[in-house]
C-alpha cells in the first residue's frame, strides 16, 4: 500500500466517525473543585481529539477505581496496553461507569504477555487484528481511539530492521481495515529507545502514516528530539510525553519531590509541539501531587530545580535511546535495555516488570562483574560508571544472581 492510497482509505474511515469527537470532560464530582484537577486540554494533533495536559500512564495500574478517580479529576486520556499486566482488564471493569465518549483510549500492537510482547515485522495482518481484538475485549469497548506501534528501537538494534515494523505493510493494511470497521481511529508510534530512537521517529514522521509519536522527552535528553518534534508538529502530528521524570529520583532531592515533578512536568509542556504528557499514576497520592502542575508555567525557579537535579544525577541518569555505549562492548552486553530496566527496579518500583523483562535480554550483564575491560564506561558521553551499574544491576535484577 503506497502512502497515498493509505491516506486516502483512513481519511474516509475518520469522516464515517467524525461525528464522536472528544470534548474534554465535565468535572463530575461533587468534590473535585476542593482537590487538584486538569487545568489545561490541548489539541491531539489534526485528530480532532483534545487531551489533558497531565494524563495517566496505566503501566502500574492497580484498582479500576484509580481510572474512576482520574476521570473525576479531569483526565481524559488513558494510555495502557496488553502487556502492562492487567491494566487492560481493570480499564475494562471501569468502563462500564464511564463516558467513553470522553475519554480517549491509546494502547498498542503488543500480546497480553510479559513486557516486552510487541508484534514483531513481519508479523501477519491477521496477528495485528487479533491483538486489538483482544484489546476490545479485555476492556470491554468498541473502538481504541489510538493504538502505537511500541516501543520503536526495543526490539532490534538493527535500525532497518526497526524501520521494517515501522513501515510493516501487514501492520498498515490491518490498521486501515480496523479503521474501516470503526475499531481503531488512529495510528500511533512510541519509543524510548534504547536504539535509533531520533532516527526512527524522524522515519515514523516523514512516512505520512501516523497521527501521533510518543517519545521519551525530558530536561535531560536528547540533542536531535526538538528536531523530530518540531518536524511532527508542523506536520500536524501530535506529540504526546513520556519518561518526563528523567528516573523519578525526585524522592531524593531533599524531600522536594513534588517541586521537582512539577518543574519537570512545567519543562515538557512548556514545548507548544507536545499536546501532553503521560505518567505512571498509581496511587490517589500520586494523582493528587502530579495535577497541582496542570496549566502552570514554567519559571526560574524550575529551571534552577532542574538544574540541581541534572548536577546531582546526571552521571548516574542513563539517557536510554542513545545508545552510544553498547558498540564499546566486546561481549554484546545490552547495555541501554539492562540500564531501563534497572531504572524500572531502582525507581519505578516496577521489580516485577523488570526482573522478568532481564530475563528475556539474549544478553544480560552475567559477564560484566569479571570484565576487566571498562570500554562501556570510557564509551559513555554523559559519564556514567556503566561497568559498575551493570554489575550491580545483574545482582539486584536477575532471578538467578
Ligand atoms: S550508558 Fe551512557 S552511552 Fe550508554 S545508553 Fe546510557 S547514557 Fe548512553
Ligand atoms: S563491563 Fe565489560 S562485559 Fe559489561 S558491558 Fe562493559 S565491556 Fe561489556
Amino acid at each position: 500500500m503506497d502512502r497515498r492510497e493509505f491516506l486516502k482509505t483512513t481519511a474516509l474511515a475518520t469522516i464515517a466517525i467524525a461525528g464522536s469527537q472528544i470534548n474534554p470532560p465535565a468535572v463530575i464530582s461533587s468534590h473535585a473543585s476542593e482537590k487538584p484537577a486538569v487545568k489545561s486540554y490541548r489539541e491531539l494533533g489534526k485528530t480532532g481529539l483534545k487531551m489533558s495536559d497531565i494524563s495517566m500512564g496505566t503501566g502500574k495500574l492497580s484498582a479500576a477505581s484509580m481510572i474512576l478517580r482520574a476521570v473525576d479529576s479531569g483526565i481524559n486520556y488513558f494510555d495502557t496496553a496488553p502487556d502492562y499486566g492487567l491494566a487492560e482488564e481493570l480499564m475494562g471493569h471501569a468502563m462500564g461507569r464511564l463516558d467513553r465518549s470522553r475519554i480517549v483510549i491509546a494502547t498498542k500492537f503488543c500480546n497480553p504477555l510479559v513486557y516486552p510482547s510487541h508484534l514483531p515485522a513481519g508479523s501477519n495482518k491477521k496477528d495485528y487484528i487479533i491483538a486489538v481484538e483482544g484489546s476490545l475485549s479485555r476492556m470491554k469497548t468498541d473502538y481504541i481511539d489510538i493504538c502505537f506501534v511500541h516501543a520503536i528501537g526495543e526490539m532490534s538494534k538493527d535500525i532497518e530492521a526497526e524501520k521494517r515494523r515501522i513501515l510493516d505493510e501487514n501492520m498498515l493494511l490491518a490498521f486501515n481495515e480496523l479503521k474501516k470497521a470503526g475499531k481503531v481511529r488512529f495510528l500511533g508510534i512510541s519509543s524510548h529507545g534504547p536504539n535509533n530512537m531520533e532516527e526512527l521517529l524522524m522515519t515514523a514522521v516523514r512516512s505520512g502514516y501516523y497521527d501521533i509519536i510518543m517519545p521519551s522527552f525530558n530536561f535531560m535528553k536528547f540533542p536531535k528530539l526538538p528536531d523530530v518534534i518540531k518536524e511532527a508538529h508542523s506536520n500536524k502530528i501530535a506529540v504526546v510525553a513520556m519518561k518526563t521524570l528523567a528516573g523519578a529520583k525526585d524522592i531524593n532531592i531533599d524531600s522536594k519531590g513534588e517541586e521537582f515533578a512539577h518543574a519537570a512536568f512545567k519543562w515538557v509542556l512548556k514545548h507548544n509541539e507536545v499536546s501532553g504528557l503521560v505518567v505512571t499514576i498509581k496511587t490517589v497520592a500520586d494523582l493528587e501531587m502530579y495535577l497541582k502542575a496542570s496549566g502552570m508555567k514554567f519559571s526560574n525557579k524550575d529551571q534552577q530545580m532542574l538544574d540541581q537535579y541534572a548536577m546531582r544525577y546526571g552521571r548516574e541518569y542513563c539517557r536510554t535511546g542513545c545508545n552510544d555505549c553498547e558498540r564499546f562492548c566486546p561481549h554484546g552486553v545490552e547495555i541501554a535495555n539492562i540500564m531501563r530496566y534497572r531504572m524500572y527496579f531502582n525507581d519505578y518500583g516496577m521489580e516485577k516488570t523488570a526482573m522478568e523483562a532481564y530475563a528475556s535480554l539474549d544478553k544480560n550483564a552475567e559477564s560484566c562483574a569479571s570484565c576487566r575491560k571498562f570500554t562501556c564506561t570510557t564509551g559513555c558521553p554523559y559519564g556514567l560508571p556503566v561497568h559498575s551499574m551493570l554489575a550491580a544491576a545483574h545482582k539486584t535484577i536477575s532471578f538467578k544472581a
